[in-house]
């Protein structure tokens, strides 16, 4: 029998988006071996396109900011929710935590070849068209096998394992980590188009989340390359009143809606209309001797608050910095230092999306009284500063948000009542 190829590393990383790159190019500064393992060729497309302001603090702190702002991508100052005639605009230079005003609008497949390269020009090497088929642990090692674009294997033995596989979920599929999410089961159906009329000014880069009057919400994503991103999300039962193919499906949703409508009049679709499902998903846990999860191969709770960009980077800043130290012999608590960290995150963004489900965020966005003070607490969740434990938004989410909501809609009953 033909022995099989070996090669060792320090540190495998399975899969090149948004998460491998960062932990890459932290490990590879700190002169760690890295080997990446990335199944597709590069660019490819994926979607997740409107970041979050905390991610140019997490990007800058892994190197990788100035590429990106060499990219003349669309800069992204705030959200706009719409419900009919009403609006909320959060602006992100009206916030309780001090961090960054703007981020970016990115096509991902220019933002993710973006940092990719990055790292590849400083010295790690990416083996594209290659995935992970295996993993096998020993005390001391993990090898993990890996497959050729011709279907030829060879084996990676490396001290550990960065899971950053993302919808791939790699180590949770092969492992048996995963588990349902608690979400109930929604669908996105979107893709790219032209002819946006775009608010203008300050205004144009902002994110639209419009509230579809059937119970459905849209994105509208505007990119500097003339293309924006639409979609929308909703139950699956909600897509079945809309009968056809994907393109006609999403046409007819978007007619239904105001201000979709209005901003897409004169819109030509860039790509047949993409339909994904069942997104939501969970695991039983986050680490172990040797490896880690980070970013979607982790929890991916729902792409309401574009939040999956921002966790990926999270997750995978802490993992490497916790890396690092433990591959230099020193004591590391992963349960204390990662796991808890990264689900303080996540879970300050499941209060808002089971709020925004509710209907307690809406209440709270179109209310006639909104306090500004509240509102810039809550414009730093939505900026991603979700590790900021001097706002009551975050520490309190469920609660706060629950009671505010509360009191919205009591002082507005009471004034449709006068
Ligand atoms: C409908 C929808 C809309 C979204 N909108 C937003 C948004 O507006 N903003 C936002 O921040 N997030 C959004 N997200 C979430 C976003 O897509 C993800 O959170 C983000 O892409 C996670 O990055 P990642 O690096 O963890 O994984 P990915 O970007 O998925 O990268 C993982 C890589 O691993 C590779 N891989 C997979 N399997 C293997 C294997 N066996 N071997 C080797 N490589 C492998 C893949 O090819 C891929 O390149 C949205 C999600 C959905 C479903």
């Amino acid at each position: 029998m033909n022995q099989i190829e070996q090669i060792e590393t320090d540190v495998l990383i399975i899969g090149s988006g948004p998460a491998g790159s960062v932990a890459a190019s932290i490990l590879q500064r700190e002169k760690f071996r890295v080997l990446v393992v990335e199944k597709q060729a590069f660019p490819r497309f994926v979607i997740g396109e409107s970041m979050l302001p905390i991610s140019m603090n997490l990007l800058a702190d892994a190197g990788l900011l100035e590429a990106v702002q060499k990219q003349n991508f669309m800069r992204k100052n705030g959200a706009v929710f719409l419900r009919g005639d009403e609006a909320c605009n959060f602006d992100f230079s009206s916030q309780f935590t001090d961090g960054w005003n703007y981020t970016y609008q990115v096509p991902r497949a220019d933002f993710d070849k973006t940092l990719a390269d990055t790292v590849a020009a400083r010295g790690v090497e990416i083996l594209y068209r290659h995935g992970v088929t295996a993993v096998d642990f020993a005390p001391e090692y993990a090898t993990a096998t890996v497959e050729k674009p011709d279907g030829g294997k060879f084996n990676v033995k490396a001290k550990f394992i960065v899971d950053a596989s993302g919808y791939g979920r790699v180590l949770p599929r092969l492992l048996d980590l995963e588990t349902p999410s608690k979400f109930p089961q929604r669908a996105a159906l979107f893709t790219h188009v032209t002819g946006d009329i775009r608010p203008e000014g300050g205004e144009e880069g902002k994110i639209w989340v419009c509230l579809h009057p059937g119970g459905a919400w849209i994105w509208i994503i505007p990119f500097s390359n003339g293309k924006t991103s639409v979609g929308v999300v909703a139950g699956t039962e909600f897509f079945e009143q809309y009968p056809g193919e994907p393109d006609a499906q999403l046409r007819a949703i978007l007619a239904g809606d105001p201000n979709a409508t209005k901003r897409l009049a004169n819109m030509e679709f860039v790509f047949p209309a993409q339909r994904i499902s069942g997104y939501a998903c969970s695991v039983k846990k986050l680490f172990d001797e040797r490896f880690v999860l980070v970013g979607n191969a982790t929890e991916f709770l729902d792409p309401v608050f574009s939040s999956g960009v921002a966790l990926a980077l999270a997750s995978s800043q802490r993992a490497a910095q916790i890396l690092v130290r433990q591959l230099r012999g020193e004591p590391v608590d992963w349960q204390v230092e990662y796991a808890d960290h990264v689900m303080q995150g996540i879970n300050t963004f499941r209060a808002y999306v089971n709020a925004w489900y509710e209907g307690k965020l809406p209440t709270i966005f179109f209310a006639a009284n909104r306090n500004p003070d509240i509102m810039r607490q809550i414009c730093s969740v939505l900026a991603g500063y979700v590790w900021d434990k001097s706002n009551p938004y975050v520490t309190q989410a469920d609660r706060a948000l629950g009671l505010l909501a509360k009191i919205l809609k009591s002082q507005n009953q009471s004034l449709v009542t006068r």
